[in-house]
Formats: structure tokens, sequence, C-alpha cells
């Protein structure tokens, strides 16, 4: 569409501008600038600008569009300050593809609180602009996907793969300037945070790509916690994105068996692809009943939780075999729930899981994506830029979407 493609341009040319007027206020010289190729073009960008030298100059007068969550059910797109390095070991990174996720609906749906507004979105794929003086592992123009949670990637719980524990951990959303569903975002503990995406990537790898800050390795983190492996029997609760990426996950293991628990039917159909062997659309007792015929009347070895409301544990509690695993990535909306004599105990069915480290996935599931032997990116069915994001909660918090893709 020409008009957007002119505001693109205008905006572009903008930055450039300002860059410059950047760089001769601060008494720049030529040899402070680094070359960045950005949207198959060059530009000037001054390196390692710490964030008072240009939230004078830019902040307002520029600025960037940024979704803030202002009350339960309102969200709006608005002009921020751009995004701007704040400490050395920061990256700003241009956001190529954004989306909504299942665990932004909480807040989406009961609002920010006392502190509102508040930013929201962190699952993006995008390009390096700028780096810190100690990043080390991304430089600008690099394509890159970070996931949700941000991390060293040096302390003990990062050399063990428990990203999401880091000593230093951070995630979007806790500072004001860390935005996902927005054109740019500053990322903390770049190097730790940060996976470059070598070579030449078709842009039609993009959806697939992103799935792999957040949904991909949240689901295929449920399969590697309730340790599927070949021949595995596995019932997958929930028809999410999460829950038809575990499905994947649990076929890229192995499993012989795989029953997906499910109403929706376009979404169970897609789950199929991934992989599902059998779909069961009843839940409570008729659901159990349906898996437990599905699996000589043992129940499922192995179950994969990727829903977070209590009926959903609860199921995983009635379709489990004994001496199995349930395996939990859904954002539990409840802290407590039977794990007794008569639900866990007795029969020695054990509880694992938790917040997806996905950092520690991404190598692992990357070659398969840019292969293009999976396509985990089938997961978006609603496509939109910036404008469109307010319209796309209102579409997956009213389940019409299964997952929106934002392309700023
Ligand atoms: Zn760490």
């Amino acid at each position: 569409m020409p008009a957007r493609s002119g505001e693109i341009r205008a905006r572009r040319l903008m930055r450039k501008l300002r860059i410059s007027a950047w760089g001769l206020s601060a008494g720049f010289t030529g040899s402070d600038y680094g070359r960045a190729k950005v949207y198959g073009r060059q530009h000037l960008y001054p390196l390692n600008l710490l964030a008072p030298h240009r939230l004078g100059v830019d902040g307002f007068l520029f600025g960037m569009r940024a979704t803030l969550l202002h009350g339960a059910g309102d969200v709006r797109v608005e002009q921020v300050p751009d995004a701007v390095l704040k400490h050395p070991s920061d990256a700003v990174v241009r956001i190529l593809a954004s989306t909504v996720c299942g665990s932004d609906l909480y807040p989406y749906q009961n609002g920010p609180g006392a502190n509102g507004p508040v930013t929201i979105g962190h699952e993006i794929v995008g390009v390096v602009e700028e780096v810190g003086v100690e990043v080390r592992t991304v430089r600008p123009g690099d394509l890159v996907i970070c996931p949700w949670a941000f991390s060293d990637g040096t302390c003990e719980f990062c050399r063990e793969g428990l990203y999401t524990s880091c000593v230093n951990s951070s995630m979007f959303d806790l500072e004001p300037d860390v935005v996902g569903q927005a054109e740019a975002t500053r990322v903390p503990l770049a190097d730790g945070t940060l996976v470059r995406i070598p070579g030449e990537v078709d842009e039609a790898l993009l959806p697939s790509l992103l799935t792999l800050a957040d949904v991909f390795g949240t689901g295929f983190h449920a399969a590697a916690c309730g340790a599927v492996k070949a021949g595995s029997t596995v019932t997958v609760i929930g028809d999410g994105a999460v829950g038809l990426l575990a499905v994947l996950s649990a076929r890229l293991l192995g499993a012989g068996q795989i029953i997906l628990m499910g109403r929706h039917k376009a979404r169970t159909d897609l789950g199929r692809q991934f992989g599902a062997t059998h779909v069961v659309a009843d839940r409570g007792p008729e659901g159990i009943e349906a898996v437990r015929a599905l699996t000589a009347g043992r129940g499922s070895q192995i179950v994969l939780e990727a829903a977070g409301a209590r009926s959903a544990y609860d199921q995983a509690l009635g379709v489990v075999r004994h001496g199995g695993v349930i395996s939990r990535v859904g954002m539990p909306q409840y802290d407590e729930a039977p794990i007794g004599m008569a639900s866990l105990f007795r029969h020695d069915i054990r509880l694992v899981g938790g917040a997806a480290p996905v950092r520690a996935y991404i190598e692992r599931l990357l070659p398969d994506v840019l292969a293009g032997t999976i396509d985990p990116g089938k997961v978006f069915d609603v496509f939109t830029d910036l404008d469109g994001v307010p319209e796309a909660y209102r579409l997956m918090a009213g389940r019409q979407a299964l997952k929106v893709l934002v392309k700023p």
C-alpha cells in the first residue's frame, strides 16, 4: 500500500536526520559511527549512545509506537520515546514480528492495577539496531529471536538451562521501555538473551521463527519435562497455540500415541497436522472416559497440561496413568489443588514443568524451522499491523483468533 510505505520512508528519513543531529550536537566524529544494514539499506548509527544523549532530542519530538495497557479490556497503541540503550549489556532491536500471548490476556482482562498504563507484549523477532559496548554475540543488522525472559547466560541457573531463574533475570513489561508489541525495544542482557539467526532468511519463515520466542519453546518444555520419548503415550490438554505445539514437540520426540483434548475443531484439525493421533472433544468424566478407552483403560503415561485452569489440572489427574507424569506449562490460574493421597501420592504420579526457559530450546528447534521440515508458524491465523493490536486482543480474548501475528 503506497500510503503505508510512504509513511515508513518518512519515518526512516526522520530517524536518519535525527541520528545525524545527535552526532553533530554531541560532537561525534566519523569514527564514532558504526555502519548497520537495516531493511537492506545503509544507515549511519552512533554506537553506544547512552540514553540521556538521546531522550531530549527524540523522545518526544519523534518517538515510536508501542502498545500500552490502560485498563481492563483497554489496550492502546501510542507514541512513546524511542527505544534506546541504557546499559552496556543492552541491545536495541527493531521489531519485525510480534504477537499477543495467551498470558497477555490475563492482564488484559484484569487491567494493570494501580501501576497503569503499562507496556505489554513479550515475543519478538527483529533486527539488532544498536548494541552496548559490552555486547559481543550480536551486531547491528543481525536478525534475532528474543525469548520472553532475559537472562545473562552465565550464572549457575543459566548454565543448567534454567534461564528463567537467572540470577539477573528480567522480563518484558517490567520496565517502561521494554515492550514487545511495538516498533522497537531495548533488550537487556543481549548476549545471554538474543539468538542470532544465521544466513539469509526467507520472510515466509518469520511466523515459525516467532514461535521460538515463546509458544513453541513452551510446548517443547512440556514435552521435555514429561520425558517424552520414542513410543510414548502422551495426552495434551489444551488446544491453544502452546497445546498444539506441545503436540508437535511430542511428535518430534517420537511419541507413538498423541491424544489431544480440545473442543475447537479448527484447532484440533491443526493438532492432527502437527501429529495428534486422536482428538477428544469431551471434558470432565466423559473426557476422562474417552482417554481411558484409548489407552486400554490405564490412562496416559505422560500428560502435558497447556491450559492453566484448575479444571485442566483436574482433567490431567483424571487421565494420567499410575506411575505417570503430569507436565504443566499453562500459567496456573490457581494456587491450591490436590496433591495428596487420593490424587498424586497413592499411585506415584509426578508433577513437573513450570515457567518455560525457552532460550534453552531455540538452538535445538531452529534447524528444523530453517529447513522447513516443521511449520509451527501455522498457529498464526490472523495477521495485522500495530493499529490492529486492540482488535487482536479482542479476537484472542473471544477465542475467535488462535494467535495473531503483528508486523509493526
Ligand atoms: Zn543467568
